[in-house]
């Protein structure tokens, strides 16, 4: 066993989206990420919530959307995770570079601390990254059609957070949620969690001359941080609290258990436990094969599927 660390790395990105099935189109189709749930927003079933990870859906890749079809775009600003970043293994940039063109998705070459990256958007204008990443070498990737495994998206690297003020939000990452500074670039400062595995970066991007952001399509909703445990997570709001920030109760899931908060920058961030994972419903192989209702909606099922837009059948350049 590798040392546990029991609370950090990114756990979960969720987002909004406007039409499902193009959302299927671009994550699965062309990043070639595992649709690994269907299931509904369990505060409105007439609402898709669609995760795409790796194939065992393992916490720092699991990608999430609530697209609602007809979704006004929100604001790109202040307040926000805006960059999200995906994980490749270095080597891996050139095949990308391919894909997005050859598709017809605009991106710029870029590098940061060092890194290079592919900068692009989905057809929402979520902000999206593929970063050449150490971390990702070390972990099989999974072929999907057109995408080989070696140049296989592993996970997240990281989000970047754009901020009106960095300080409250660096004092949660390394006081509560076990991050490191470990370097800064221009108005960009480095967070890295010193555990194994992806989704260890959160850089803070001070942007104090933007506006503020708003909710809507093609932004961040939140970013969910792990907890290996009920008791971590527990540890985590009693620090949160200390600093005076309200936390939620723990909330089920049903492939977690959350709580959530608002760090001091504006941004919705979440603490979310490794288990049950995605496994609990569904074997690893089917993951995703077909629509999973919380026990309360089940009896609702036959209109619950009918009243959902398809999610499959639409081309990527629609
Ligand atoms: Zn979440």
């Amino acid at each position: 066993m590798t040392a546990t660390y029991p609370i950090g790395r990114l756990h979960h990105v969720t987002a909004i989206a406007s039409d499902p099935a193009r959302n299927v189109a671009f994550y699965e189709g062309l990043l070639g990420l595992r649709l690994i749930k269907q299931t509904v927003n369990y505060d409105d079933p007439s609402v898709h919530h669609l995760y795409y990870g790796d194939f065992a859906g393992s916490p720092g890749a699991i990608m999430t959307f609530f697209p609602y079809a007809g979704a006004k775009p929100g604001r790109h600003g202040v307040g926000q995770a805006e960059e999200t970043a995906f994980a490749v293994p270095p080597g891996s940039l050139g095949f990308w570079r391919d894909r997005l063109a050859a598709n017809g998705v605009a991106f710029g070459d870029e590098a940061r601390f060092g890194q290079a990256l592919l900068a692009f958007k989905d057809h929402d204008g979520l902000r999206l990254e593929i970063v050449e990443s150490p971390d990702a070498a070390g972990i099989e990737g999974r072929a999907a059609e057109g995408v080989p495994a070696g140049h296989a998206i592993r996970g997240f690297a990281g989000v970047t957070l754009w901020l009106k003020d960095v300080a409250g939000t660096a004092s949660v990452l390394t006081d509560v949620l076990g991050y490191e500074q470990t370097a800064a670039e221009g108005s960009y400062t480095r967070f890295v969690h010193p555990g194994p595995g992806l989704g260890r970066v959160v850089d803070l991007r001070a942007a104090g001359g933007f506006w503020a952001g708003a909710m809507g399509a093609g932004v961040v909703h939140h970013v969910a941080f792990r907890a290996a445990s009920d008791a971590a997570q527990e540890e985590s709001s009693r620090a949160l609290r200390a600093k005076g920030l309200g936390v939620t109760p723990q909330q089920d899931r049903n492939y977690f258990r959350s709580t959530y908060f608002r760090e001091p920058g504006g941004v919705l961030f979440e603490v979310a436990t490794d288990d049950p994972g995605f496994a609990i419903d569904e074997t690893p192989e089917q993951l995703g094969g077909k629509l999973m209702l919380p026990p309360r909606y089940e009896p609702h099922r036959a209109e619950i599927e009918a009243s959902l837009p398809k999610l499959r059948g639409t081309a990527l350049a629609a």
